[in-house]
């Protein structure tokens, strides 16, 4: 049995994408009903000299050289890790790699090629010539496919789609991914903590390159709908470039990433205190406003910018302690009190990016406990950060509207593919799309 490993270059990967979206679009046209038709994967038929293949694991304590010496001679060993070592170095090869020896079939000269995998994506070919041996670098062969799937969500999108049989094939460390992924589309609308509950829904197209073995190497969300207590917030990939560089927008052509992130620390972060006009100070002892949102968590925890901006205010002052104020585009400014310390490179002028992490929680200043005071001003005045509908980031580019049409109908037609009834995990489903057999 040999099992032939093929150079799979970008450009080609792109051009199966495509080919592949295409395809899809076929498909989903020509679907009737519910079930959809799995596609086979492929594979070439050619005559090839009948040979042996010899599949070895690198023990402990064993080197290359301690294999090579069952079936080379020291001058064909010597040429061969001259070859290989352009690739790696053969002493850092480690226990537990493998080494596959393919020899003419009956011909005990020697091996006609030996293949070292490197990882699961790299493995150095090196076939041998009269005098020399010829090496090559060569990518795990991939295929493409996409999942589709939907469903309710009972307690956490994590245990939906682990609770999804659908999904049986797609590997456990894959599906975590998969959440994750869903996870960073939605983050900027959704609160995966909070307001997730059971009952909300959801569905996808999920596109990822899938090595022989089954397991992932890359992957990312085609389409996907998320209803949260019965608002409904979709996602499509626009790729302009077809270059890897897109990203989410909506229905209307609106980015989903918004200027502002939900929260200035990790979700899972308690609120303590909301925006109030009145409230009464427990240290202060008197009714004051509370113009922002008060997030419990303990000492050290990370704080990250919500925006993209410029530092305007870093410094300790009695009541706000440690305290970093960030300027932003179109009048905004956030407001990050009472932390334990700053980030060491943030200084006053500092360029932030969204999420970037500024300081760490803490009780300095007027406080009672360990927690993130986060405030929100817009031209000066104060707004309540769990109130006001977040400005959204850049939408379609105007030259780019016509593309955007395209690609979205078709993402919308794959999302529409899964709504056709009741929304159950019934309907996920595995497209395989067939690679180009020349190419593998
Ligand atoms: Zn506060």
């Amino acid at each position: 049995m040999s099992q032939d490993l093929g150079i799979l270059p970008e450009k080609v990967i792109s051009l199966l994408r495509g080919v592949g979206l295409i395809l899809l679009l076929v498909l989903v046209l020509s679907g009737r009903g519910k079930k959809l038709p799995t596609v086979q994967i492929d594979h070439s038929i050619s005559a090839q000299i009948p040979e042996d293949e010899f599949v070895y694991e690198l023990k402990t304590n064993q080197t290359l050289g301690d294999l090579f010496n069952k079936f080379l001679d020291p001058n064909d060993q010597d040429a061969l890790l001259s070859q290989l070592r352009a690739h790696i170095d053969p002493r850092r090869v480690r226990e537990g790699t493998t080494v596959t020896v393919r020899t003419v079939r009956g011909d005990v000269k020697g091996p006609k090629s030996v293949e070292v995998t490197l990882n699961a994506d790299q493995t150095v070919r090196l076939v041998s010539l009269s005098e020399s041996w010829s090496s090559q670098l060569i990518s795990t062969p991939t295929t493409v496919d996409t999942i589709w799937a939907s469903g309710e969500i009972k307690s956490s999108l994590w245990n939906a789609l682990l609770e999804n049989s659908h999904l049986s094939e797609v590997n456990p460390t894959d599906r975590e991914k998969l959440v994750l992924e869903l996870n960073d589309v939605f983050k900027w609308q959704v609160d995966f903590v909070r307001q997730i509950q059971s009952g909300d829904s959801y569905r996808f197209a999920f596109e990822r390159e899938v090595r022989t073995g089954g397991t992932m190497r890359t992957g990312h969300v085609l389409a996907a709908e998320l209803v949260n207590r019965d608002r409904s917030y979709t996602a499509l990939w626009f790729d302009p470039n077809e270059d890897g560089a897109g990203t989410y927008y909506d229905l209307d052509g609106k980015s989903v990433k918004g200027a502002f992130l939900l929260s200035p620390i990790e979700l899972r972060h308690r609120i303590s205190s909301r925006f109030t006009s009145g409230r009464f100070h427990p240290i202060l002892k008197r009714w004051r406003a509370h113009r922002g949102v008060d997030y419990a968590a303990p000492t050290g925890t990370p704080v990250q910018s919500t925006g993209n901006g410029v530092v305007v205010h870093r410094a300790r002052g009695s009541t706000y302690g440690n305290r970093i104020d960030i300027q932003h585009p179109n009048g905004w400014t956030t407001r990050y009190a009472h932390m334990n310390n700053f980030s060491a490179e943030i200084t006053v002028g500092s360029r932030i990016k969204q999420g970037d992490v500024i300081g760490y929680v803490g009780m300095t200043g007027l406080a009672t406990g360990p927690h993130l005071h986060y405030e929100m001003l817009l031209h000066g005045s104060h707004e309540d950060p769990l109130g006001i509908d977040l400005p959204s980031g850049d939408p379609i580019p105007e030259d780019q509207w016509e593309m955007w049409q395209l690609q979205s109908s078709r993402r919308v037609a794959f999302l529409d593919k899964l709504v056709s009834g009741p929304m159950s995990s019934e309907q996920s489903e595995i497209i395989k799309e067939p690679s180009n057999p020349g190419v593998r």
